[in-house]
């Protein structure tokens, strides 16, 4: 196995348990006293600044935003607690690996609880599908649309789990930052038909289009359309097979927070509400990012956490051995935006999912609307995130916390949401009153939305996109970005634009990325 498919991501289970021994790092004395500055407090942020500091780095982490988590921050309103953003926590390995880093206990801090069904997919005439991880389970709801397609399945999963090995386990957390890695992957990448989409791929084994539906879905979960997204992100299936899917108590926002006590412990300085405006360069060195309020912070090391297609057009200079980067970013492909609404309820609604996704009787059409002809879909489809279903202290007594998600075209194909947002919110509410949730408008309050333009302007996306460039193959690997910048020597990157990707594993996987790309190069060449 070539040196860089060996870099192992994740724990191999032992006995239906992952375990892993603490991880010490031997504080190279090198980086002692160095400094890093880590921009953005995103889990690939926060990821970064504590592997760094377990390094022996003095870190300070520094993010625009008045809070930490950054897409994971937290609303509330009258009593209601909304996660932003992610609420399906999967691998939690990749959480308490950061624990162990400093001898501590991801279990002591969150309480984290495994949720069923992981999602019901539902459909507009009511016909819903519970999805999960259990096969046999699978197979009797898989039964109820296509008893023949109950093989393909089991085929299906088998194929997945190959790809998983190859894909997570092997080159997750692999430095994908020199041609060679592409050469040594592309073998692999190729046999596993990593060129063949999501769609293409589950169509290969299942024939029932519903099931298609259901098994499908995922890589909009990652800023993916089905029909371009590479079949690699079939990876998800045994990923959360393996390590199951769960609601952090008191939300994700539990697991932001649990990760905030652990950095203030280990002296990691957190400046919040600070947003960079430059980095600063010399020759061929970051030296430095320059705040909003003039503020300049000096560094050995910059790891961004930015988008990087901001870092490249915005953050860097006009002008710098950068210039080809900078515009090859402006050409990549953006993900879907997002349209998100929060909303409670006076009283409860006992049959809901934790986690339901919504289908529209478009699939594909629907899907060419958002990520092609730039039409917001008049029948979206949505993803429901009723967190009360789990955890009735979200809300107040008697009430239940809701947050609904439509993909939308990103800000590039669709800017008009000034005139388009308030209308917007109130058809996704009739579509959730008529398919979900009955008389729901009736019991409303703490209604409020974002849209692809809280992305852009607050979390700084280009184009407003949900989850950063799109997951296509063209853009992944080798192909995606980096995670130590091919043109400054000390500018690392870690978030979901970068490899391995979007979603909280993903994210999480680009620090330890970036922590094995300067072992691999030796931090003290980089430092001095
Ligand atoms: C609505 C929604 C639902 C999702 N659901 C799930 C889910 O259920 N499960 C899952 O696994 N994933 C989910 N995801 C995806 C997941 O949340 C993201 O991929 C992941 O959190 C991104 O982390 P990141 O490290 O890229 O940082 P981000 O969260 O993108 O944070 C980047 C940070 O950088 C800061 N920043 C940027 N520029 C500057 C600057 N110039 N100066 C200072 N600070 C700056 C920003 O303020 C921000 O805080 C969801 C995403 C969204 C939006």
């Amino acid at each position: 196995m070539p040196a860089e498919l060996s870099t192992s991501s994740a724990p191999v289970r032992d006995g239906g348990r992952e375990s892993f021994a603490p991880r010490r790092h031997a504080t190279p004395s090198t980086a002692r006293d160095r400094r890093a500055v880590v921009l953005g407090a995103g889990f690939g942020g926060i990821a970064a600044a504590l592997r760094l500091r377990a390094r022996g780095f003095r870190v300070t982490l520094v993010d625009g935003l008045p809070e930490l988590g950054g897409r994971a921050r937290v609303f509330t309103r009258e009593g209601y607690t909304f996660d932003a953003g992610p609420t399906v926590i999967t691998a939690p390995y990749l959480f308490e690996e950061l624990f162990d880093l400093f001898g501590e206990n991801l279990h002591e801090h969150v309480d984290l609880r495994p949720v069923w069904p992981w999602y019901r997919v539902q459909w507009e005439d009511g016909a819903s599908f519970d999805y999960g991880g259990d096969p046999d389970r699978m197979c009797a709801e898989i039964a109820r649309f296509s008893p023949a397609d109950q093989d393909g399945y089991r085929r299906m999963l088998r194929h997945a789990e190959r790809i998983y090995k190859i894909g997570f386990e092997q080159l997750g957390a692999a430095p994908f930052d020199r041609p060679a890695s592409m050469f040594r992957a592309a073998p692999h990448l190729a046999r596993l038909g990593a060129q063949r989409s999501m769609y293409s791929f589950v169509s290969k084994h299942i024939k029932h289009e519903r099931l298609r539906q259901v098994f499908t879905f995922q890589p909009l979960l990652v800023g993916g359309n089905p029909y371009d997204t590479s079949c690699i992100y079939s990876l998800i299936q045994p990923l959360e097979q393996r390590f199951g899917v769960h609601y952090a108590m008191g939300g994700t926002g539990a697991i932001v927070r649990a990760l905030g006590g652990l950095m203030e412990r280990q002296g990691i300085e957190i400046q919040l509400g600070s947003m960079a405006q430059r980095v600063l360069t010399r020759g061929k060195q970051v030296v430095g990012v320059e705040l909003e309020n003039g503020t300049r912070i000096d560094t050995d090391i910059l790891v961004s956490n930015a988008d990087p297609v901001t870092l490249y057009q915005r953050l860097l200079p006009s002008d710098g051995p950068h210039r080809r980067m900078r515009s090859r970013s402006g050409r990549m492909k953006l993900s879907m935006g997002l349209f998100v609404l929060y909303f409670g309820a006076r009283r409860k609604y006992a049959d809901l999912a934790h986690h339901t996704i919504l289908l529209s009787d478009r699939y594909k059409d629907l899907l060419q609307d958002i990520f092609s002809r730039g039409v917001v879909p008049s029948d979206p489809s949505l993803y429901v995130h009723a967190p009360t279903r789990s955890d009735p202290a979200m809300a107040p007594a008697g009430c239940e916390c809701f947050y609904a998600l439509a993909p939308v075209p990103n800000l590039n194909h669709f800017d008009r949401w000034d005139e388009t947002g308030s209308s917007y919110a109130d058809l996704i509410l009739e579509r959730i009153e008529k398919h979900l949730a009955p008389d729901l408008r009736d019991s409303l309050e703490s209604v409020f939305h974002v849209t692809p333009e809280y992305f852009r302007d607050e979390l700084q996306s280009a184009g407003g996109a949900g989850f950063s460039v799109q997951p296509i193959l063209s853009q992944s690997a080798y192909f995606r970005f980096h995670n130590r910048c091919p043109h400054y020597q000390n500018l690392y990157l870690v978030g979901a634009g970068t490899h391995p990707g979007a979603g909280i594993p993903g994210s999480l996987c680009t620090a330890k990325t970036m922590e094995n790309v300067l072992i691999r190069d030796g931090v003290e060449s980089r430092v001095s």
